[in-house]
């Protein structure tokens, strides 16, 4: 008796979801775990999961080589903060079979820049070109507050390793009405000075934090409308693989990007999946439902019940995040935090 195989011989890989959105993008959270604690990120007594649950490296590895063939072309890796995860150079350097044989365009990561100096070289050397990397504040006090640690010149430093490295750099703030709204135009032109692109980000309600969000959400409608005041800000056609809008700045030459999910939803153009440490694939970063790899990576010597699974979560991709502005006093949409999920 012949035992099937899956895909079918001859059958299209791929990953295509029920409202016909090709899916060619993947964030996989490397740890949960981090060396800051970012007030709308974390709460300060974080619970993590536990170690024991943490996907191994190699079947991290396993399960992208299974996503590259199903069609995955970028691929982020994130958190937590990526870099604590013991072996990441090694894991990296692993992946990058993938772009050296071109089933992979893009392999990036997404880190708050705290041990990027250690890690800088190690990262342009085996083929990354671009890294993201998170700061909400050029100002020392502004920035310990909002990351729970006094690192700002850490990141500077690492910041100025990576573009030395010859990695291209593109800044990550989100925006916080109490603690940086009137610091953005000053972080924009510091990062267009310095040759980086720089994103904005609306906070969305991900799992339970210390403080209330509906004190520091900032719509980035109004920033935009605030920042065209005295800047001339052009719409770009540049789409990459992640959700933001992008502008030029004329002042400055440099572009500016916009990620909305509360002002402006993005999600009829989503091309994303996003995987946890522990192995849960998750569909839609603002939505619940998801499928667990774990078990099919663990107990299924090939990879048909992973494949299996992951043309399950295609059928469950949601339409749209169900994310609404933060009402005072309310729970977050989601109990689960950003760090879980992978930003
Ligand atoms: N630790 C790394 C870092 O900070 O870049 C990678 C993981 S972090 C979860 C990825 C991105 O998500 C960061 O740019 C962070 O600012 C953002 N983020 C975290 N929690 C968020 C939230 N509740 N709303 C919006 N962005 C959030
Ligand atoms: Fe850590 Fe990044 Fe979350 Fe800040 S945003 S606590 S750096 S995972």
């Amino acid at each position: 008796m012949s035992v099937a195989t899956y895909p079918a011989e001859g059958a299209q890989l791929g990953m295509v979801d029920s409202f016909g959105r090709v899916v060619d993008t993947l964030r996989l959270s490397m740890t949960d775990r981090c060396n800051l604690r970012c007030t709308y990120c974390m709460s300060q007594d974080m619970e993590f999961m536990p170690r024991r649950d943490l996907l191994s490296l190699e079947e991290l590895d396993r399960l992208c080589a299974v996503f590259v063939a199903r069609g995955v072309r970028h691929l982020r890796l994130t958190g937590g903060e990526p870099l604590v995860r013991r072996g990441i150079m090694a894991f990296v350097n692993g992946l990058t079979r993938h772009l050296q044989c071109g089933d992979l365009k893009e392999l990036t990561l997404t880190t708050n820049g705290v041990r990027l100096r250690e890690f800088a070289k190690g990262l342009a050397a085996v083929g990354i070109r671009r890294i993201n990397v998170s700061l909400d504040s050029l100002d020392r006090q502004v920035f310990a507050r909002i990351a729970r640690g006094d690192r700002l010149y850490q990141v500077l430093d690492g910041i100025s390793a990576a573009q030395a490295a010859g990695l291209k750099v593109k800044i990550n703030t989100v925006a916080l009405k109490r603690d940086n709204a009137d610091e953005l135009p000053t972080l924009i032109r510091w990062a267009h000075a310095g040759g980086m692109d720089i994103t904005l980000i609306e906070t969305m309600p991900l799992g339970l934090v210390d403080e209330d969000r509906t004190d520091q959400f900032l719509s980035l409608a109004a920033v935009r409308r605030r920042l065209a005041q005295s800047w001339t800000l052009t719409d770009l056609p540049d789409r990459s693989s992640g959700p933001a809008r992008y502008v030029r700045v004329a002042e400055t030459g440099g572009r500016l990007g916009f990620i909305t999910p509360l002002s402006h939803n993005f999600c009829d153009s989503c091309r994303r999946l996003r995987v946890t440490c522990t192995g849960t694939l998750y569909m839609c970063l603002g939505q619940d439902s998801s499928v667990d790899l774990r078990e099919p990576l663990r107990h299924s010597p090939n990879d048909a019940a992973l494949h299996r699974a992951i043309d399950h979560a295609l059928v469950l991709k949601p339409k749209a995040h169900s994310f609404a502005t933060p009402v005072r006093g309310a729970a977050p949409a989601l109990s689960r935090h950003m760090s879980m999920t992978g930003g």
